[in-house]
């Protein structure tokens, strides 16, 4: 079979995929079953993608409902997503399909396999919802947890017998709060701290193609002090047009974007 997506097995079981934007999926594939967690921006057969690693029973999740993420759901017949990401869910998966569009014909890639038509009117209302849960795959199991952050309704993985952290994109390279459905720096800190309890060893970030080691995270996660967010602290108005949006460093490797006026009211 000939996959377009590109797909690595970075530890025994658990595969990451790339879709043609860059975009990175996780592939959990344990003895019984397989769990797919987002589906990226849309354009690739992901399920055929799937099919080149495992022929087992198939759920799908995402960790929230951005476009670089969910729209790509419609090609299964149902995906879980937390209750609270339900409207980001049907507003990016469906109304910013357009916008894919051109940011994909600006990246110069080859949509010769769709027409933009096609790829618009795509509709992905097929959304289910999930609370917080425990997956068994057989010999592997997803712990689903819901983390606010990044979004109300995000969720993050942890995968026991891997000792690994998927933290959806509440922890990336650069790290994005700004949008209007972002919670607070607050919110995602009791997230981080939440996650941080669990026994895992390494984090695979959605927005980046290497394992994690704990350390960074736990840098990520002490960076994020009053003093050290705000001593770093600098303007990215252009982010979010009348929004004080800020961009300022945790660690001088990792950058987070924030809404000035979500922040903690005693940090201000
Ligand atoms: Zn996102």
């Amino acid at each position: 079979m000939h996959c377009k997506v590109t797909s690595i097995q970075i530890l025994p079981g658990v595969f990451m995929l790339t879709d043609r934007m860059g975009m990175h999926m996780t592939l959990l594939v344990g003895t019984k079953k397989a769990l797919l967690i987002d589906t990226g921006y849309g354009f690739d057969d992901l399920l055929s993608a799937v099919r080149c690693i495992t022929p087992l029973p198939l759920t799908v999740m995402l960790t929230h409902g951005h476009h670089d993420h969910a729209c790509g759901a419609c090609q299964f017949p149902k995906v879980l997503i937390h209750r609270d990401e339900e409207g980001v869910f049907d507003y990016y998966a469906n109304n910013w399909r357009s916008r894919v569009w051109q940011q994909a014909k600006a990246k110069g890639l080859d949509l010769s396999d769709w027409t933009e038509e096609q790829f618009v009117q795509t509709a992905c209302r097929n959304a289910v919802f999930t609370e917080e849960t425990e997956m068994d795959l057989g010999g592997m199991t997803a712990q689903l947890l819901h983390c606010p952050g990044h979004t109300k309704g995000s969720l993050c993985v942890y995968v026991k017998e891997r000792e690994l952290l998927l933290p959806g994109d509440d922890m990336n390279p650069t790290t994005w709060i700004f949008f209007p459905e972002c919670e607070g720096l607050g919110t995602l800190i009791s997230s981080l701290e939440k996650l941080e309890k669990l026994p895992f060893r390494q984090v695979l970030c959605p927005h980046h193609d290497k394992l994690l080691p704990r350390s960074e995270f736990e840098a990520f996660l002490s960076g994020l002090s009053r003093e050290n967010v705000l001593s770093t602290s600098a303007p990215a108005f252009h982010l979010w047009e009348g929004k004080k949006v800020y961009s300022c460093h945790p660690q001088p490797h990792f950058t987070l974007c924030y809404d000035w006026d979500k922040l903690p009211e005693n940090w201000k």
